[in-house]
């Protein structure tokens, strides 16, 4: 149901190509939900420009996330995973800005879009 990138993404924990998704320049109001289990993610208030190459906010919807340690790739991040199904969804980082400092940069493909 999910196509294999999407799968990719979501159940392999898998990193989409940076600038490759078309949600980067979506500038609609809006609710950007999870592609795996449509679980209400992000709003578009908190969705900001990190030019990273990742759709990036810097808050989440309340409860909508869980996080985790990850230590791949030789690196300290933290994941986070839709809270519903446990889908990936990228990683949380503190160099977001105001006011929560914090930077989701999440995979495009691991969302889907919704104008209000
Ligand atoms: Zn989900």
């Amino acid at each position: 149901m999910l196509g294999a990138e999407r799968y990719y993404i979501l159940r392999e924990a898998g990193t989409e190509r940076p600038f490759t998704s078309a949600l980067l320049n979506e500038h609609r109001r809006g609710i950007f939900s999870c592609a795996g289990c449509a679980r209400p993610l992000f709003s578009s208030a908190t969705k900001f420009e990190s030019g990273t190459g990742w759709p990036s906010f810097w808050k989440t919807l309340p409860g909508s996330v869980s996080t985790r340690a990850d230590h791949s790739l030789l690196m300290e991040r933290t994941e986070v995973l839709c809270e519903r199904c446990g889908g990936h969804l990228g990683h949380v980082f503190d160099d977001g800005p105001r006011p929560t400092g914090l930077r989701y940069c999440m995979n495009g493909l691991a969302l889907n879009f919704q104008t209000a």
